[in-house]
């Protein structure tokens, strides 16, 4: 992979002031996946692509990326951007809203990362759970919200979200065929395995 192109998507989007991942979230999942490289991958909010490409590198030989976007701007850009860094063979945009997409496929994966609209976090789950392989793991990224979502300050614009963040840590951590940790790299962010029964 060019990684000096990858090097200057991300500059980009920083720039752009998109909410790309943040550096220890990514090499949190590298440790984890390291071990048991995902053949397929769900991504849930696209942007211009930078986390489907960084994940394209963890992918077992052959594996494949499904990612979702719903603007039009940000899916041509991440269009542009797999293709200049060579991966478009391996990464698949679904084009639209991710709460009428995930419904209509019916696939299994290795990994699913959420990160797209917070106040949908639960449904999100729930359709992750329903397409995760047996080992899958599931990320949940922003999930501490800049503290919104473990402080008792409830006032603020952002309640909804808080509210299905919270509400989404709820599920994962007493789903009995979930093992879960919530961890403080970056946003926050909830890995949830399934467990091997
Ligand atoms: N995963 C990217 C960043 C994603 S930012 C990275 O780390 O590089 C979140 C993206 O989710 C935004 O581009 C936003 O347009 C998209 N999004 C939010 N809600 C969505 C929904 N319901 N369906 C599809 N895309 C959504
Ligand atoms: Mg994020």
């Amino acid at each position: 992979m060019l990684q000096k192109k990858v090097e200057e998507i991300k500059e980009k989007a920083l720039k752009d002031h998109i909410p790309i991942i943040m550096d220890d979230t990514l090499k949190e999942i590298e440790k984890i996946l390291k071990p048991n490289p995902p053949r397929t991958i769900l991504e849930i909010g696209t942007a211009v692509g930078y986390s489907a490409i960084c994940f394209s590198n963890l992918l077992q030989d052959g594996g494949h990326i499904d990612t979702i976007e719903r603007e039009k701007d940000r899916i041509e850009e991440a269009k542009q951007n797999f293709i200049d860094v060579g991966v478009e063979n391996k990464i698949y945009i679904y084009e639209g809203d991710a709460v009428e997409i995930l419904p209509t496929l019916d696939k299994t994966y290795d990994m699913v990362f959420i990160d797209a609209a917070k106040g949908k976090y639960p449904f999100f789950l729930n359709q992750a759970l329903r397409m995760l392989s047996k080992n899958g793991v599931i990320f949940a990224d922003n999930i501490l919200y800049k503290g919104y979502v473990m402080s008792d300050y409830n006032k603020h614009k952002q309640r909804t979200a808080v509210r299905n963040l919270r509400e989404y840590i709820k599920e994962v951590t007493e789903n009995p065929e979930l093992e879960t940790e919530i961890l403080e790299v970056g946003d926050g962010l909830a890995v949830s395995k399934k467990k091997v029964m």
